[in-house]
């Protein structure tokens, strides 16, 4: 299968990882919408939140523990941050492997587009 994440988790891209545990690394977006915006993905592939099966939904408590720790890092805590999960076309998906956006570092603005 030809994932770019999952290359990435692999390390076979070269990224610098901001965060990895077992199940989790993290990484700065390759075109930035906040001045923090880092891409917190599981290891395993996932095509999209909607294909983790029951079992396996503990991954993504994961995904969000690496997230509280990152925004702490980054000093984007206490001051704010959003979490994004686009899922599927019309939520806005392009890569198919479950990540999570943590974006900060600026004013975020509702509704998103
Ligand atoms: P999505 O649109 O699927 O929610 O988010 C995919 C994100 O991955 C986009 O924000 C895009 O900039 C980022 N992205 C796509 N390819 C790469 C890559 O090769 N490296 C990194 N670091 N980010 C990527
Ligand atoms: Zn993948």
């Amino acid at each position: 299968m030809d994932c770019i994440f999952c290359a990435i988790a692999r390390g076979e891209m070269g990224t610098q990882l901001l965060y990895e545990d077992q199940d989790v690394v993290a990484f700065e977006d390759l075109h930035p919408q906040a001045p923090t915006h880092i891409l917190v993905i599981p290891r395993r592939h996932y095509g999209s939140l909607q294909d983790v099966p029951p079992e396996d939904v503990g991954i993504v408590a994961g995904l969000a523990r690496a997230a509280q720790e990152l925004a702490v890092q980054r000093r984007i805590w206490p001051s704010g941050y959003r979490l994004v999960v686009n899922s599927g076309p019309e939520g806005g998906q392009t890569v198919s492997h479950l990540h999570l956006h943590l974006l900060g570092g600026r004013q975020m603005v509702w509704p998103p587009g």
